[in-house]
């Protein structure tokens, strides 16, 4: 069959490297053309339907034919971000002035973790999933996996986009699709040995725990019908090399990963040569800036992602700030003309960890110590990893007053735990330290001590 005729019958030929090669390979000049149609297009759809823009715009002045080339879209659009839509959301739920298109069209709902503080409601309308799920397509189609594939999703079915999207990639791919839903870990091994299914989708340390646990039952996962796995949700095998030759080597599997921001789009999926991760610009627009000018910087330099999908109609982010650090690149050894993100997100402007698969950022556990008020506002956040996962100890001291009574100092490392527990959904560890024993530190980032292995640390964290 021709490639012309395949993809007319909607199926890229097999043998292909590119899901969708025009979209994948095409040169610049088109790409930016491209783009600069379809932002246009979404400023005067966010202007008119959605009661947030309309304020937001008129607030300087700004109106939809003003944008007349990627520049001005980059510099006259004010900047966004998540804690803006999560106010404007908190006034009238779930969404609020922040939606642009009548409840009717929303298919489906999503939140983010909270992580933060409040979680952010995500509405999807129909066309929104599909455009979702098309970057896992593209991802998937790279790493090898095509339609006769089986995917095995290692994932209770929450509020987490994520996954969902990666099942609306599978779906857009036109896989076989099976879910581990709410079974234990031992459970997992058993159904993928039962029903071998050829693709694992999970988190990144997940796929490490199933395979110990596969070990332990005397089960050898790299003997198992699993040939890929792919992953969201946490740093994966680009961001993390260790990461990729563990799982690589645990299930004698090709490993991908894809980095998505839930409430803009799974918008990055793994380059196939494992340097990087690619922008989806068919359905994003994405420049870097420095987070603390805001003034914009060029490839090759780190900087702050911004963000603007053209997959959410039913609530626009454009200009995002994404606060994921990262290095663009034109070009690729690949042959994908999309930007990559060198080794992915390279750290965060607020420094965050994933413990336990829930994001703990440290503006948010600095705020939740401070909301103790026999808690000093000095802290230290003790960074570690155990069987494969990171773990975070904060050691905190008592204020004076509490110097000599160890009593109280038990109770406040249960507090604190609980505290932090009620709020971000995860248990850390708590451990009180002498009054005005730890070090007073200038800058924030110094708090944190990071024990882990170099490997398992992003690039700007370690
Ligand atoms: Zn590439």
């Amino acid at each position: 069959m021709t490639d012309a005729l395949s993809h007319a019958l909607g199926k890229p030929a097999r043998e292909s490297k590119f899901w969708n090669a025009h979209i994948e390979t095409m040169p610049r000049a088109q790409l930016d053309a491209l783009q600069l149609q379809r932002l246009q297009k979404l400023v005067r759809y966010a202007y008119e339907r959605s009661p947030f823009y309309r304020r937001k715009f008129d607030s300087v002045g700004l109106k939809p034919a003003d944008i007349r080339s990627l520049e001005d879209f980059k510099h006259k659009v004010p900047l966004t971000d998540k804690s803006e839509f999560i106010d404007q959301q908190l006034d009238a739920p779930p969404y609020g002035p922040t939606a642009a298109l009548p409840d009717d069209f929303i298919v489906h709902h999503c939140e983010t973790s909270g992580s933060t503080g409040k979680p952010l409601a995500i509405p999807y309308s129909m066309y929104d999933t599909v455009r979702y799920g098309e970057s896992w397509a593209c991802g998937y189609w790279a790493l090898g996996i095509r339609p006769s594939d089986t995917f095995y999703f290692a994932f209770g079915w929450g509020n987490f986009a994520g996954f969902w999207s990666a099942y609306w990639g599978a779906r857009r791919l036109g896989c076989r699709v099976i879910s581990g839903g709410g079974l234990d870990t031992k459970g997992h091994v058993q159904a993928i040995m039962r029903m071998r299914p050829t693709v694992l989708i999970s988190t990144p340390t997940f796929a490490l725990r199933m395979a110990a646990v596969a070990a332990e039952m005397g089960v050898d996962v790299a003997a198992s019908s699993i040939k890929f796995t792919y992953h969201a949700g946490e740093p994966g095998p680009t961001a993390l090399p260790a990461m990729r030759r563990q799982i690589e080597q645990a299930w004698d599997a090709r490993a991908g990963e894809l980095l998505g921001i839930a409430e803009v789009d799974a918008f990055a999926p793994s380059c196939p040569n494992g340097d990087g991760v690619h922008v989806n610009e068919l359905d994003n627009f994405t420049w870097s800036i420095d987070p603390q000018t805001l003034q914009e910087v060029g490839d090759g330099e780190i900087g702050e992602n911004v963000i603007t999908s053209f997959s959410n109609t039913a609530q626009p982010l454009l200009n995002y700030r994404s606060h994921d650090l990262v290095r663009r690149r034109s070009g690729c050894s690949c042959g994908r003309t999309w930007v990559k993100f060198e080794g992915s997100v390279l750290g965060r402007t607020d420094f965050m960890v994933t413990v336990r698969g829930t994001n703990v950022y440290q503006t948010a556990v600095e705020h939740l110590i401070g909301q103790i008020p026999e808690v000093s506002h000095s802290y230290e956040l003790v960074l570690t990893r155990e069987d494969d996962n990171d773990v975070m100890t904060i050691r905190f001291e008592p204020v004076k007053a509490l110097a000599n009574d160890r009593a109280a100092w038990s109770a406040l490392e249960r507090r604190l735990s609980d505290h932090i527990h009620q709020s971000l959904h995860v248990r850390l560890k708590t451990v009180a330290v002498p009054p005005e024993s730890l070090p007073r530190y200038e800058l924030k980032t110094k708090r944190i001590i990071d024990q882990r292995p170099k490997d398992f640390r992003r690039a700007l964290d370690r």
